[in-house]
């Protein structure tokens, strides 16, 4: 009786299994005749919907957030399907692209080309090319990578649009910085000599007027004269900067005392700016071995600049602070500041505050790029802390000398 009753039991299990593969089957047979594309899997606790597509979900998602366009055209060239990136390049809603042939797309002045590169592309597996399309009155320069690929047994064109805007625009930067490179160097190099010798005339003269007792005419030398050194310090400047970037800038080492340094920049800044009171606050002083001339360029520069950027009558503070081998500097004005996202720019040459009320400060944006140069020749390093409209702190840290 038992035994009857497993091998019952059993033929029941044999039936059950039967059945089963039977439906196996014809869930095979479903998806291959791509009758099915999602379904519902039994877990634990819930049911669980999977769907056919899932597996290439994840490169869905992906060529839809692509910067770039794609594209996928049928034997006639009409688009089975686009991405929105490729949507906006001609701007055009995704709902009026699919089905239209891509030609549509194309302005008349590339018609041939990229009508050869589709030939080419079918005929050779690949092509390549590049077209412009104007977009809000500007140009945006594209290249067309076009290759085949097989979809459910039939052959498709698959396109990948890159913009070329971001690339042509680093490119022309990059030139227009060497050009000015180029003509910065002749043209310091050419008014250097002049200068010098008006210079030299200049104080000839003034010698000569002084011994005449003409003080009037020892006076309008004096100006000239202070004009010629700003004139002077700028070409040094231009001069300093190609240096820099060819490694030759001469620095001449030595021990010095750091605070007497400060002391004597204050000294003759504030006597060229009357109308900032400089506030000093020195803690202990300490030994720098580098170079005190450039240094001393630093310092000043860090103070002309708190003038410079800030209205008359406020003023500066001048400040040492001495913390565990560290020398810090700060100079903090009450001038106009500087706006955050303009902060991480600062240092870099050529680079001027981008201001509302546009710039009318003089001045090339070498200063602070000099500044950055010289304290990290020192293994040091230079910021600021800044909020526009509530002045600026620049400051700088220097390891002493043990
Ligand atoms: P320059 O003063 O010749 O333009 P710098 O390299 O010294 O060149 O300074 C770069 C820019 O940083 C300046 O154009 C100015 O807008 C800004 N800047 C520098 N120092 C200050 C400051 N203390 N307060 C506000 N802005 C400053």
């Amino acid at each position: 009786m038992e035994t009857n009753q497993s091998y019952e039991a059993l033929n029941q299990e044999i039936a059950d299994l039967k059945e089963q593969l039977d439906e196996a089957h014809d869930i095979i047979d479903a998806i291959r005749k791509g009758e099915v594309d999602a379904f519902v899997v039994k877990a634990e606790d819930k049911h669980e919907l999977y769907t056919l597509k899932s597996a290439d979900k994840t490169y869905r998602i992906f060529i839809e957030r692509m910067i770039e366009g794609a594209v996928t055209l049928n034997t006639h060239n009409e688009i089975l399907y686009c991405n929105s990136s490729f949507a906006e390049f001609i701007q055009v809603g995704l709902e009026n692209i699919i089905g239209t042939p891509f030609m549509n797309f194309i302005p008349d002045k590339y018609q041939a080309t990229v009508e050869q590169l589709i030939k080419t592309a079918w005929k050779k597996n690949e092509s390549k090319g590049e077209i412009i399309l104007h977009r809000n009155e500007k140009e945006l320069p594209l290249v067309l990578s076009m290759n085949t690929i097989e979809i459910d047994f039939e052959s498709a064109l698959s396109i990948i649009i890159t913009d070329l805007s971001l690339q042509k625009e680093t490119q022309e930067q990059k030139k227009a910085m060497e050009q000015k490179d180029e003509f910065i160097s002749i043209a310091s190099h050419e008014l250097k000599t002049p200068v010098t010798s008006i210079k030299g005339y200049v104080q000839l003269l003034r010698s000569n007027f002084q011994e005449e007792k003409n003080y009037l005419a020892v006076e309008l030398l004096t100006k000239a004269d202070t004009q010629l050194n700003k004139l002077a310090n700028l070409i040094n400047d231009l001069l300093d900067v190609k240096k820099m970037e060819n490694g030759q800038l001469q620095y001449h080492e030595d021990v010095f005392d750091f605070n007497d340094l400060v002391k004597e920049i204050v000294d003759e800044t504030g006597r060229i700016m009357p109308k900032h009171p400089i506030e000093v606050d020195f803690d202990t002083t300490c030994n720098i071995y580098g170079d005190r001339n450039k240094i001393g360029q630093v310092i000043t520069n860090l103070i002309d600049n708190a003038g410079k950027y800030s209205p008359a009558n406020t003023s500066i503070a001048v400040k040492s602070t001495l913390n565990e081998g560290i020398i810090k500097l700060s100079v903090k004005d009450k001038g106009m500041g500087i706006p955050e996202d303009q902060q991480g720019k600062i240092f870099e040459r050529f680079f001027r505050v981008n201001r509302n009320n546009g710039n009318t400060y003089a001045g090339l944006g070498l200063g602070l790029y000099i500044c950055s140069e010289i304290i990290r020749r020192h293994h040091g390093t230079i910021n600021v802390e800044s909020e526009a409209g509530d002045g600026s702190e620049f400051y700088f840290e220097l390891p002493v000398h043990p």
